[in-house]
This record gives structure tokens, sequence and C-alpha cells, in this order.
């Protein structure tokens, strides 16, 4: 895990605007020499930052930043504590790592991940400063058996959140990604541990997609969006909602808490892209068939096939959508 020295900070704090600064000016503001901006500008692109030097004009960053703002995230949703870094090989595997260290409800959070996950192992894609990518942790006193469903609780709460900030077209994807027309715009990872006892540990990582360039996703295999270009022109405050969906996201897990998966399922339904469609699910090497009918109570996804409606469960499974009409 690393936190930026105190000059790499101040440098990117003054280029957060995006605009031209001289080499000149950059060094009396920080107090060092211009060979020592030049270093510290390459200690900055090592972090994956695009950075533009035009001579007689100076240096800008391709794009504004919003760096995370942790008093700012403290104060706002600050219930436990909440943790930001610059770059981490991945937020879940940190606190994953460190599970007797956190209260219920901590949050950590990162600029950059250099081995963000999604499920099964496959890469998730995490430039610097364009994403809020973030691990809260939970607790369940009654146990593994009570977090059936809890991704879909997650997901629930983070489109509520984007609908709720005037994001169109936000939908989910069973069991655990979202989607905003047709394209990938955050993924969900929820891991679990046992504790001797009875209860268990949760970790609930969330990758949502900000702002992030051509080049910067060109590795993702499949069609992805970013906030900033479903709603162009449009400035995303990051601090803030990212201050919003903690609070929401909290108050989401007590109620989950306190009366399981029934309050969410209606609000599952009305993002569910793929309700009443036809689609193919992956269970390893076997691929089912059939119309999507929902979820039940535990989370399940309900496929009515050539035999009915049939329930899936297992974080295993893969759903994807299938072209033709199907007959059943
Ligand atoms: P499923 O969850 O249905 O099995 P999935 O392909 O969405 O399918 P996940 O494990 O949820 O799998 O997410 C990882 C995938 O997300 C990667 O394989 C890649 O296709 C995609 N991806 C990686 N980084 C990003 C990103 N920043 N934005 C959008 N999509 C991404």
């Amino acid at each position: 895990m690393k936190r930026l020295s105190e000059r790499q900070m101040a440098l990117l704090q003054l280029l957060a605007d995006g605009a031209f600064h001289s080499g000149e000016q950059i060094g009396e503001r920080l107090g060092i020499s211009r060979a020592a901006v030049s270093q510290q500008l390459k200690g900055l692109r090592q972090l994956g930052l695009e950075i533009f030097s035009v001579s007689g004009r100076g240096h800008a960053l391709a794009r504004p930043l919003e760096l995370l703002d942790q008093s700012y995230l403290q104060q706002q949703a600050g219930t436990a504590p909440v943790h930001c870094v610059a770059v981490v090989d991945s937020t879940n595997d940190y606190m994953m790592g460190h599970l007797a260290e956190w209260r219920k409800g901590e949050c950590l959070l990162a600029e950059s991940q250099t081995a963000g996950r999604g499920r099964r192992g496959r890469q998730w894609v995490s430039p610097f400063a364009g994403q809020m990518i973030l691990s809260l942790y939970w607790r369940l006193e009654q146990g593994l058996g009570a977090a059936m469903g809890l991704s879909l609780v997650v997901g629930v709460a983070l489109a509520e959140t984007l609908e709720a900030e005037g994001y169109g077209q936000i939908g989910l994807k069973w069991p655990n990604d979202l989607y905003a027309g047709g394209q990938k715009l955050a993924g969900i990872l929820v891991e679990m541990s046992a504790i001797a006892g009875g209860s268990c540990h949760i970790v609930i990582g969330v990758g949502l997609n900000l702002a992030m360039t051509l080049q910067q996703g060109n590795t993702i295999s499949q069609p992805w969006c970013a906030l900033e270009s479903i709603a162009p022109g449009r400035r995303v405050q990051r601090n803030r909602l990212i201050a919003i969906f903690i609070r929401n996201l909290r108050q989401a897990l007590e109620r989950f808490e306190q009366q399981g998966l029934a309050p969410f399922i209606e609000r599952w339904d009305h993002f569910d892209i793929y309700r009443d469609q036809a689609v193919e699910l992956l269970l390893g090497d076997e691929r089912l068939r059939g119309i999507v009918r929902g979820i039940d109570g535990q989370g399940g996804l309900l496929l009515e096939g050539e035999t009915g409606i049939r329930t899936y469960v297992g974080g295993e499974i893969s759903l994807r959508p299938v072209d033709e009409n199907i007959n059943i």
C-alpha cells in the first residue's frame, strides 16, 4: 500500500485543475529545483497519469482531477473510519488480509489499484483518480447463510444512488454488475470469511468508473462506460458522490441485516436489465438457456426453461444475453 509523498501530493494538487503550470512556477511552489520537478513529474507518470509537457507553456494533466478528500469523506460519511490511499494492489485484498482490524462500516478507498480483481480473478482496470474504488467492511452476526443475496443489495444501493443523482439508463445484471446503456459501468465483488462462533466477516468491493480514457480502458474485454461519458458536460463530483454512496450502502446493509432481502426484491426488479429476456447461464462448462423471471427471496436467479422455473444460486454462475428467441 502506498501513500504519495508530501511533494508528489502538492504537485498533484497544483496540477489537478488541468491547466498548464510552468516548471519554474512548480519549482517555486514546491521549493525544489527544475531538475527535481522533472523527477516528481516522472513519478506521477509512473502512476499512470497522463501529463503533457509543452515547451513555453509547462506541464498539464490530460484532464482535471478531483483527488480523494479524506477529511471531507470522514466528515460526511463518518460513522466509522474512512481511509484513503494512493495506490494499493487491491482494496479488497488489503481488507481481507487484515480482517481483525476493521470496525463495521469502515471503508478503504484508493486512487488506483495495481491488481484490481473481478470474480474468479478476472482483472478490474482501475486508473488513477478515475473511479470510486471502495471496499467496505461489514460483519454479519447471523453468519454466512444470512449473507445470501448481499451482492444484489449492494447493486441496488449503487443503482439507486446513481439514479437519485440524475444518471439515466442504469441497470443491474445478476448477480453483481452495473450497466448504463448496455455498457459496464461498475463491478461489485463481495468476499466473506466465517468467524468461529457463527458470525462472518464481509468485505464489499465496488469499482465505479467516473472518467476513463479509451487508452486507459483498452484492455477491458467488454463494452464499458464511465459516468462522465453518460452525462456529457456534467462534472462528476467525486467526493460528494462517494460520501452519498457510503451512507446509502451502510443504510441498505443495516436494513438487509434486519429484514433480509424482502425490501430489495422490487427494487432489484426495477433495475434488472434481463427481466423477461432470453439468456444463457454459464455454470462451469455447462450452458443453460431460459427466460429470466426475476430473483427469489435469497437472491437466486429464477430462470424459466423447458421444465418450468428453476432457481440458480452461486458465485460461479455467469449470465449472458442470447439474441435469438427461445421457445420454451
Ligand atoms: P460475470 O460477472 O457475469 O461473470 P464479467 O465479465 O462482468 O461477468 P466480473 O468478474 O464481474 O466479470 O468483472 C470482471 C470483468 O469486468 C473483466 O473481465 C472485464 O471484462 C470487465 N472490466 C474490467 N475493468 C473494467 C472497468 N474498469 N470498467 C468496466 N468493465 C471492466
